[in-house]
């Protein structure tokens, strides 16, 4: 991540809650593990705090500004009065996990067993963690696409495997089959997939999904598949890849509740296993994080099981945001990248003349009134992602048509 917005926030002795004085006395340098040695400041949490300090509209982290469903919050509500609030089961309240179980019968039609196939986790952050901690060797290959999503790679670092980068490229962003079949070796061990993919809202095709199957199958390898924006696909059918033949046996598929009921905050994740394979994700997560809050888990399960209505609604909610955003972002000059699925879409920003995504959003923050995210930093190499900057419409639709009207001001004139 380049210096210039990492000048902007506090520092990490800040962070810490130290003073200049305390940190220069208690920490002399910082103290961190090699393991995390490299990583800096989530991006999402830069521009956040960036956001409120310029008064800048954020379309950067992807939150909704919205609130989730009442009958969910009602839910929550109810499992607190009624005394759920001692430690849940370790790998899921029970009626989380069926609840967990139809849905994805319904959806893939794989039937699984709730017992033993599906562990409830602290959103989908912990899932992607328990499960390079509980099924990867230290020396084990990963496979990942960039851009990827910045927490693959710590965890991956964490669970001390060497990490192999495929590129996935604009306009469309598919994937180079020939690259990828050129980066498995003896020692891959698995390949991450997301999709819909954060950060550019492509969607992995039935064709792309049977060739990265095919590699698996021949060459024993496991997918780890991130499918926490599965509802919000827009183009076409979310395709989950446990669903190929012979391939549920190699998959952890990972889900969560926050994208599809717009309550990030809640974290109520899982990670849907075969029993050989939910084992080691289970032996990681009891030690991580134990179990996850213990109402929010029966609230899950009440909304997990919404009507089809719900589902088709919030769809038609984010096509609405999502065309007022891009036909904005277009209106303004930006090349826009198609955006398949998430709530999420990637634009080329050398219209505008900036060196590079981080110089650009600079000055989106501070001159424009507007916040994205820079997407170098989900790249190994991040001058990769120099061109590009992703923006979010998981916004209510007046503050996307007044971040359009701040942009057409402002750069417009260029
Ligand atoms: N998944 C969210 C995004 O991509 C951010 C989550 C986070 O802040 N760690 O914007």
């Amino acid at each position: 991540m380049a210096s210039s917005i990492s000048t902007t926030v506090p520092t990490p002795q800040q962070a810490a809650g130290l003073t200049q004085d305390e940190s220069t006395q208690k920490t002399q340098t910082l103290q961190v593990a090699k393991r995390l040695e490299k990583f800096k400041t989530t991006i999402f949490t830069q521009m956040s705090s960036l956001a409120i300090k310029h008064g800048a509209i954020n379309l950067g982290q992807g939150f909704p500004n919205f609130d989730g469903p009442d009958f969910v919050k009602e839910a929550a509500i109810q499992a607190i009065r009624d005394g759920k609030n001692q430690y849940a089961r370790g790998y899921g309240v029970p009626d989380l996990n069926s609840a967990v179980a139809e849905r994805f019968k319904k959806d893939t039609g794989l039937v699984v067993d709730p017992e033993k196939e599906i562990t409830v986790t602290s959103g989908c952050t912990e899932a992607i963690a328990a499960t390079m901690l509980g099924l990867i060797n230290p020396g084990d290959e990963v496979i990942l696409f960039a851009p990827f999503y910045d927490s693959y790679e710590a965890t991956l670092s964490m669970a001390g495997a060497e990490i192999k980068c495929v590129t996935l490229r604009p306009p469309d962003f598919s994937i180079p089959i020939d690259e990828l079949k050129s980066v498995v070796s003896k020692n891959t061990r698995a390949i991450l997939i997301n999709t819909p993919h954060n950060p550019t809202g492509k969607m992995f095709n039935r064709d792309e999904l049977n060739a990265i199957a095919s590699l698996c199958i021949e060459n024993d390898v496991l997918v780890f598949s991130d499918e926490v924006y599965e509802k919000l696909a827009f183009e076409m059918d979310h395709i989950s890849i446990a669903s190929l033949p012979g391939m549920y046996e190699r998959t952890v598929t990972m889900n969560s509740l926050g994208k599809t009921f717009s309550l990030t905050g809640w974290k109520i994740g899982w990670a849907i296993a075969p029993p050989h394979l939910t084992w080691g994700i289970r032996q990681a997560h009891s030690f991580l994080t134990f179990a996850t809050s213990t109402p929010m888990q029966f609230a899950a399960a009440t909304a997990i099981r919404a009507p089809d209505s719900y589902y088709e609604e919030l769809r038609r909610d984010y096509m609405a945001k999502k065309n007022i955003l891009i036909e904005g972002l277009k209106s303004v000059g930006f090349t826009v990248f198609s955006s398949s699925g998430t709530y999420f879409v990637v634009v080329d920003h050398t219209p505008f003349g900036k060196e590079n995504d981080v110089a650009f959003c600079e000055y989106l923050i501070k001159e424009v009134g507007v916040v994205a995210i820079p997407t170098s930093v989900f790249y190994l190499n991040p001058e990769e992602g120099k061109n590009l900057v992703r923006f979010t419409f998981c916004k209510d639709e007046e503050t996307l048509k007044s971040a359009v009207d701040r942009m057409k001001k402002k750069l417009l004139k260029k």
